[in-house]
């Protein structure tokens, strides 16, 4: 590994906090009982879990056992959307789900798989040129039959923060469960489930500096819920498995920094993502900010920049040691245009140019003014070379 190099995509993964690591140590090889058990070792281990769920439970606003830890804001997403729309139609509540166009695949495959292949229906609701949702355009899109809201919290390509508490008061009106994928929410909005009106709400590990492989999905009090997995009573019977201990204690520690990090890091990275996007469309003529301009995660600068391609801007970014995406990370490599600058209005071309610049704990000023040296030249070359 390089380490002149600047990582600019923690959007897509971050590396583990030092102090998330020294949380997870213990339970490897000192404490590794089956927390099931009925011995000093399996204490160990359920008390470590008891503690992880109750730090969750304090960042979350909820109580313990409302807490689900999972393998992965994938799972927490597929529980939560399949759980929740299989229980409602056992219940003869209907079968139509309303999201939106710019969920992560996690949401968006799972709820048409659903209705492909098991006979629900969905409304997916607009979202502006920002990639915003209208709360009032979810209230029109709800019928009798609607047993599930999806809306993320904040998108992981262009980083727009959705009006999540106001959807949620909507759906409670109606005694609607609503699910929001804070995956990428986590590590910069507060994520008390009281004040954003939220009945399941998903976290993954790797997003907020705890390992890849687990996450959590928050569940209300007597939100109908099937579960997707069958096995044991682990997780109050709403997901089997013997628990991942070390990486359960990991998430909790992870979850409590972040949470306490926010009141310094926001702001630091936001004035830092400020000077980046200013300066990139200051200095590139004909580039463009996706997203909201205030309104957005602020570790998140993305762009589109008319007469590139994402991939060519990447591999030269690259090769100047600068590591970056062009959207999601899931997505990238497929040579279709993100469904998200879509569903933004942005014309198929001009999808296809994307950059997203991601920041992070460890991102300085001096990182900033790197990419800033090297990006209008890059553009500029290959704008040259390819028309
Ligand atoms: N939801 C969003 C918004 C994401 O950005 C991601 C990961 O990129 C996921 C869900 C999936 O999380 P995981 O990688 O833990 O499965």
């Amino acid at each position: 590994m390089n380490n002149d190099s600047i990582y600019l995509d923690h959007a897509a993964s971050t590396p583990v906090d030092p102090q998330v690591v020294e949380a997870m140590l213990p339970y490897f090889s000192e404490i590794y009982g089956n927390a099931s058990g009925m011995h000093q070792q399996a204490r160990g281990s359920a008390q470590a879990l008891d503690r992880a769920r109750q730090t969750v439970a304090g960042v979350l606003n909820c109580a313990p056992n409302e807490v689900v830890f999972t393998a992965c804001g994938t799972e927490s997403d597929n529980l939560a959307i399949r759980g929740a729309a299989f229980a409602q139609k056992l219940a003869g509540r209907g079968r139509h789900l309303i999201t939106t166009p710019i969920e992560h695949h996690a949401v968006s495959h799972t709820i048409n798989q659903l209705c492909d292949k098991f006979g629900f229906e969905q409304t997916v609701v607009p979202v502006d040129e920002y990639g915003i949702v209208n709360p009032a355009d979810v209230a029109a899109a709800i019928r009798p039959d609607t047993v599930l809201i999806s809306v993320m919290y904040a998108n992981n390509e262009v980083g727009s923060v959705q009006p999540i508490s106001e959807i949620g008061e909507i759906a409670r009106e109606r005694s609607i469960p609503f699910h929001t994928d804070a995956v990428q929410a986590a590590a910069y909005r507060p994520l008390d489930v009281e004040a954003l009106n939220v009945d399941l709400l998903a976290i993954s590990g790797h997003k907020i500096y705890a390992p890849k492989g687990v996450g959590v999905l928050y569940v209300r009090q007597n939100t109908p819920l099937l579960p997707t997995l069958t096995g044991g009573s682990h997780e109050n019977n709403r997901r089997p498995g013997t628990e991942n201990v070390p990486y359960i204690a990991g998430i909790a520690k992870a979850l409590e920094l972040v949470d306490s990090h926010r009141t310094g890091e926001n702001p630091r990275q936001a004035g830092l993502r400020d000077r980046l996007v200013k300066g990139v469309l200051t200095s590139i003529p004909n580039s463009q900010l996706t997203g909201h301009p205030v309104n957005r995660l602020p570790n998140n600068a993305s762009f589109v920049f008319d007469g590139c391609e994402a991939d060519t801007i990447l591999m030269h970014l690259d090769m100047a040691g600068i590591q970056a995406a062009s959207g999601s990370a899931c997505t990238s490599g497929m040579p279709e245009p993100s469904h998200v600058l879509q569903a933004m209005g942005l014309p198929h071309q001009l999808a296809l140019s994307a950059l997203r610049l991601s920041l992070g704990r460890q991102t300085t000023a001096a990182d900033i003014d790197r990419v800033l040296a090297a990006l209008p030249d890059i553009i500029a070359k290959i704008r040259q070379t390819d028309f």
